[in-house]
């Protein structure tokens, strides 16, 4: 994916329309491409503490910070969650505070920064939300060795 359909949308329609009562467009274009989700998490079994690394999914490209396969992503990643209203609540745990779901699906405002409200996917990197350039390909990175890459969230 080279970037977010975000065209031809209701004017703030995330502001009346609850996230269950979306349109497919609307929802992907909800997406503010900050690519944090794509990100490899390690989990303590014990405390449920979620830790962020910079070890990024093969498949995200690391300067537009979008899945580089996004239509046909489960033929390389079957494990890619698909994100929908009925599983936000069971996801909250990992995902990034700064998530246009989790914030909407919290009653929170997005960010100005959001594309949808700046008018340009440049506005996330700007707020320096994003990961762009700053991930490693998990290919690169053995699973044990990803201890040594967590990193806090930019927010
Ligand atoms: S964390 Fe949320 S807003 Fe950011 S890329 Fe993932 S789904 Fe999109
Ligand atoms: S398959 Fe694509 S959307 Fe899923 S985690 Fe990887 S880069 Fe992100």
């Amino acid at each position: 994916m080279s970037e977010i359909d975000r065209k031809g949308l209701s004017p703030r329609f995330w502001e009346h329309k609850p996230l269950k009562s979306m349109t497919q467009p609307e929802w992907e274009a909800l997406c503010d491409g900050c690519g944090k989700c794509c990100l490899n998490k390690l989990e303590d079994e014990e405390t449920g503490e979620v830790a962020l690394t910079r070890v990024a999914c093969r498949l995200l490209d690391d300067a537009t910070c979008l899945c580089a396969q996004y239509p046909i992503r489960h033929q390389f990643v079957p494990e890619c969650i698909v994100l929908k209203p009925s599983n936000i609540e069971s996801n909250l745990y990992w995902m990034p505070e700064t998530c246009a779901y989790k914030l909407l699906w919290n009653g929170e405002p997005l960010f100005d920064w959001h594309p949808l409200i700046s008018g340009t996917p440049e506005s996330v990197h700007a707020a320096g939300v994003s990961m762009r350039g700053l991930t490693i390909p998990e290919f690169e990175v053995g699973e044990d060795d990803w201890e040594e890459h967590i990193i806090a969230e930019p927010t």
